[in-house]
């Protein structure tokens, strides 16, 4: 017989391990299934300086292990595995993993959100071979060479600055004629020296046969397009739910987020979801925390209600 789980959590960044640390504080047998390591897209930030409690800032990777070991100081179990299949509706609810089935009474989906591809011609064929989506991974690859970034949004910005100390040259390509991104990043990008702005302008295909040599831009205003070589593109575009695995499960709204409020709670019962995964106007290491302390709330509720 397969041990039943008071909750598995799927997905091991800030939102999971903080269920996992409030679930088990609460005397819940908890799992969390991670498929690579702990921290999720956090893990790939080096410089994490809005999450309180750290006044020089902390690294995402760091961050990321002490919130799986936080967790664990209270016993939660963590099982390095890639989830291949959900099956929510059935009690008790069934995870199918590379690692074989695990059950849980309540199930929390933590699994965030991935990049969002730019759908230029050839993007796919091209990553890695000049097209990258993480500077902080990828950057040094980059060393004194010129790169342009796609996005006008914080990742872009965050993502230009740290382009900006390994990099020649950064070229920001952003389709309107100024930045989302939150203030702070203003002065530093301007201040930077290296990073030019080539505002109203998409990228309209990539060129270069075996390895990106450049990419044809269109200016949105005048229609006119242009080539501007570069060594390398980052697309920072904004991020796409991961949510493939329980579609059909739970509600999604148009752009696939889970639909939950700020109870956490999904359409299906004993089923919730945290962080960047879920329908939220803030997405951040923060936010994501607080949704793992309220989801083990509910999931606490939903426990004592249904057993
Ligand atoms: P975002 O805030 O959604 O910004 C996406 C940017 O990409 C926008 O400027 C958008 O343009 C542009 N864009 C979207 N689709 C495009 C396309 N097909 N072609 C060209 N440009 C396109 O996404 P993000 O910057 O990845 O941030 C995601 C979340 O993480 C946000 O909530 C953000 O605040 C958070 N975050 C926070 C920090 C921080 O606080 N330090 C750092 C990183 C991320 P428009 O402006 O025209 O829509």
């Amino acid at each position: 017989m397969n041990h039943i789980y008071d909750m598995i959590v799927i997905g091991g960044g800030p939102g999971g391990y903080t269920a996992a640390l409030y679930a088990t504080r609460a005397g819940l047998d908890t799992l969390v299934l991670e498929k690579l390591s702990a921290g999720g897209q956090m893990a790939q930030t080096t410089q994490i300086d809005n999450y309180p409690g750290f006044d020089e800032g902390i690294d995402g990777f760091e961050l990321g292990e002490k919130m799986q070991a936080g967790a664990e100081r209270f016993g939660a179990k963590t099982e390095l595995a890639e989830v291949h299949a959900v099956f929510l509706h059935e009690t008790p609810k069934r995870v199918e993993t590379s690692e074989g089935t695990f059950l849980g009474k309540t199930v929390v989906i933590a699994t965030g959100a991935g990049h969002r591809p730019l759908g230029a011609n050839r993007e796919a064929e091209l990553t890695g071979r000049g097209v990258a989506y993480c500077a902080a991974c990828d950057g040094m690859g980059f060393k004194g060479k010129t790169v342009a970034i796609v996005g006008g949004g914080n990742s872009a910005a965050a993502d230009a600055l740290i382009l900006s100390r390994i990099c020649q040259m950064v070229i920001l390509i952003h389709r309107r004629d100024s930045l989302r991104a939150t203030k702070v990043y203003h002065d530093p990008l301007m201040q930077a020296g290296n990073i030019e702005f080539r505002w109203n302008s998409v990228v309209e295909e990539l060129l270069g046969d075996n390895r990106l040599s450049g990419v044809r831009l269109r200016d949105t205003v005048t229609g006119a397009t242009s080539e501007l070589p570069v060594d390398g593109l980052f697309v920072s575009i904004g991020r796409s739910p991961e949510t493939a695995l329980v579609a059909g499960q739970v509600e999604l709204d148009k752009g696939g987020y889970i639909i939950a409020d700020e109870s956490t709670r999904t359409s299906l019962p004993g089923v919730f979801a945290v962080g960047d995964v879920r329908t939220k106007a803030v997405r951040q290491v923060i936010t994501a925390a607080a949704d793992g302390a309220v989801a083990a709330h509910y999931a606490e509720q939903y426990l004592a209600e249904n057993s």
